[in-house]
């Protein structure tokens, strides 16, 4: 209900059938104020619709395929009273709380990525993970999306200070990671996060949620075998979420 995704949950549920997976929670991007990013998401009104047929699409794979309710949130400093009343409005299994932007600018829109020549790289990674920490200080989300999302047109991170205590703030907070595949398929070709911040993560107790951030029916469950590898050797363990509780 984007906009910029094909297929219907349906074809989701099914392809998550065929690739062998034993659930999938559908997370589409959440409703926002109106003037932030409309044209990338349902709209207040359309939510309702969003949760019944994902609800239909449950009942119909019922002891077949483990079907879960949940958003891709995003953070953006201001919208959060905005965003707790969505939250609180249905009965979210997972909510993934994403930073899509640096101010007006929405840094992974290949539109604009002439943008990161106008930047200075590390600056720009230290404000996106003063944000990163920002959303985990909330309280509003389970996990963060694909975190290290800037580099992924190839820009990155020249540093590792803040991005290691982003980190520290999620183990904190006790928000688990999307680990993200998408990044497979861009022009960084690694996945969110990377080898060397999945290692970090692991090593502060942070779990991670697998996520194909499927936007076709043929992206759900994108190379989660070499996920699980590169979660596995950095030492770390997958989750799910089911009503917002936490399973092993
Ligand atoms: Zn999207
Ligand atoms: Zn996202």
């Amino acid at each position: 209900m984007c906009g910029h995704a094909q297929g219907t949950p349906r074809e989701y549920a099914q392809a998550a059938l065929d690739a062998g997976l034993a659930g999938l929670c559908f997370t589409d991007h959440m409703p926002m104020p109106a003037w932030y990013d409309a044209p990338w998401r349902m709209r207040l009104d359309q939510l309702a619709e969003y949760v019944d047929t994902v609800r239909e699409v449950q009942a119909e794979f019922a002891g077949r395929l483990e079907v879960r309710l949940g958003l891709e949130a995003d953070f953006h400093p201001g919208t959060e009273r905005f965003v707790s009343q969505v939250l609180n409005a249905h009965a979210w299994d997972y909510v993934i709380g994403s930073v899509h932007y640096l101010g007006a600018w929405g840094f992974d829109n290949p539109e604009y990525v002439a943008e990161y020549g106008d930047r200075d790289l590390g600056q720009l990674y230290r404000d996106y993970y003063a944000l990163v920490a920002g959303a985990a200080r909330t309280g509003l989300f389970d996990s963060i999306g694909h975190l290290d999302l800037p580099k992924k047109f190839g820009h990155r991170d020249p540093e590792q200070g803040a991005a290691l205590h982003a980190l520290d703030v999620v183990a904190e907070a006790g928000l688990a990671l999307d680990f993200n595949t998408a990044g497979w398929r861009k022009p960084v070709a690694e996945a969110y996060p990377s080898p060397g911040l999945t290692r970090a993560a692991a090593e502060r107790g942070i779990p991670f949620v697998l996520g194909s951030d499927a936007h076709t029916p043929g992206e759900v469950g994108f190379r989660f075998t070499d996920a699980l590898r590169q979660i596995q050797d950095a030492g770390g363990r997958v989750v799910t979420y089911a009503g917002r509780v936490r399973h092993a």
